[in-house]
């Protein structure tokens, strides 16, 4: 679909897209594969035995764990969890995500935000929460792009709130994003537990938890976010649906297995849709509940929600997995050395958001980043660089993140709108000489294709 923005859409996305920049910056990603590049250091070896010992006492103490909770103590128990103590992402971590890719990943997406927040007709108040920000290159990407459109966002009061459970990630993302303009909580009870300010004056505040934002009218975004939630996952057998769990192996018992639960649980009873065709399902219910959360907020103060992961639409099984070393690792070897990860059912989101809030896509990252512009600004950069090795990684940073073998249809964009957003224009029926029509309202970019003309 080809959509015209409204005027000013249109030319707060060209003073972006036609912006010269630096192209040498635009490029951070020297040579990865996606999810690929780890490379486990030897303090990463030292700390693994810790967390097999953590899982196997657990599971002799109380019976064979969830994979939720498997995933849950792996990724981020508070002293040996792999994102609390590693930082894994970009080229020398364990895997490289669009952000870390190239800087145009983040400038369209600031776009993309202050389109969200025009439509909404540019309230007073702009806070955006990203979720899992990594090392802060998406948010600095962003603010960047809104310190270019500062006249656009006129004297609105925008604020940065990150919520992350990884102490470690939160003091790299402070260091990009404050320079040493930032501070710890005094007490570890507090629900902001780390604050800064930008070299722009721009307020930011670390969270560990959604809850602890404070409400008004947000822009949140979640990259590579909700495949990081724990998801159980349940079998189809001849006796019904059963709940996957992870047990020590009897044979090997510094080893763990998958075993399937000989009842049902309450969660094969509660989370199996009743008409499910498939034979094994991954649901989480975190990720449910998060979504839940951003639909009552975006409705009760107005918003969106941008979230963009590996995913599908309700049809695929089996997707959980570890990485390591640059290759597919096996769940539930060494826990605490690897990535681990499960696409993210979209369909599952759009139910549990339930009917309040609009909801559109998912659209492939291709389809989402061409429909931003992504090949007018790799023209404007590549014709402002002469030098051809940079040239050549503009080139295939681009490659990279749009090419359908890669990025390109791995990686999808949801969004929850405020129904308002999206909502047909009123037609009174019976009144027949109804002349005024309201304004039909603007579609939502990056789901609909931009016109310059
Ligand atoms: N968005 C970044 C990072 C993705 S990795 C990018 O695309 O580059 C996942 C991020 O989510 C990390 O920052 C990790 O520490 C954070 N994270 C994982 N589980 C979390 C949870 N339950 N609560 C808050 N943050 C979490």
């Amino acid at each position: 679909m080809r959509a015209f923005l409204g005027g000013k859409t249109q030319q707060l996305v060209s003073r972006v897209l036609f912006h010269p920049g630096r192209p040498s910056a635009a490029v951070r990603w020297r040579a990865a594969q996606v999810r690929l590049l780890c490379s486990s250091s030897s303090d990463d070896e030292k700390h693994r035995p810790s967390m097999l010992r953590h899982l196997t006492s657990k599971i002799k103490a109380t019976g064979p764990i969830t994979v939720a909770e498997y995933m849950r103590e792996v990724l981020t128990n508070p002293v040996t969890g792999y994102y609390v103590k590693n930082d894994m992402l970009g080229p020398d971590g364990d895997f490289i995500t669009s952000p870390e890719i190239s800087q145009i990943f983040g400038e369209l997406l600031g776009v993309w935000i202050i389109s969200e927040w025009m439509g909404a007709g540019g309230p007073k108040q702009l806070q955006l929460v990203e979720l899992g920000p990594g090392k802060g290159s998406l948010a600095a990407d962003i603010l960047r792009v809104f310190n270019q459109l500062k006249s656009v966002l006129g004297v609105a009061s925008v604020s940065l709130h990150l919520v992350e459970v990884s102490p470690a990630l939160s003091r790299i993302q402070a260091q990009n994003l404050t320079g040493t303009q930032n501070q710890e909580a005094d007490s570890e009870d507090e629900p902001v537990y780390r604050r800064g300010e930008t070299s722009t004056g721009l307020d930011v505040s670390w969270y560990r938890r959604l809850d602890d934002v404070p409400a008004g009218f947000s822009i949140f975004l979640a990259h590579e976010f909700f495949d990081a939630l724990p998801v159980h996952k349940f079998q189809r057998t001849d006796k019904g649906w059963r709940e996957v769990l992870v047990d020590i192996d009897p044979e090997k018992p510094d080893q763990l297995r998958f075993v399937v639960a000989p009842s049902p649980t309450l969660a094969s009873s509660t989370f199996v849709q009743a008409d499910e065709k498939r034979h094994h399902v991954e649901v989480c219910p975190e990720g449910g509940a998060i979504v839940q959360q951003l639909a009552r907020r975006i409705t009760e103060d107005g918003g969106a929600a941008l979230i963009a992961d590996y995913g599908h639409d309700g049809t695929k099984t089996d997707t959980f997995r570890g990485f390591k070393d640059h290759q597919l690792h096996h769940v539930l070897a060494s826990p605490g050395s690897a990535d681990l990860t499960a696409d993210v059912d979209f369909s599952y989101l759009r139910r549990v958001a339930g009917g309040d809030v609009a909801c559109v896509g998912p659209v492939t990252q291709r389809l989402f980043l061409k429909n931003m512009g992504i090949d007018t600004r790799l023209q404007v950069l590549l014709r402002s660089c002469s030098d051809p090795s940079t040239r050549q990684q503009l080139i295939s940073s681009y490659d990279m993140l749009t090419n359908p073998s890669k990025m390109g249809e791995r990686f999808h964009f949801f969004s929850l709108l405020h129904p308002s957003r999206i909502a047909k224009p009123k037609t009174s029926a019976g009144l027949k000489l109804e002349k005024k029509k309201s304004p039909a309202p603007l579609p939502v970019a990056g789901f609909a294709e931009l016109s310059f003309s």
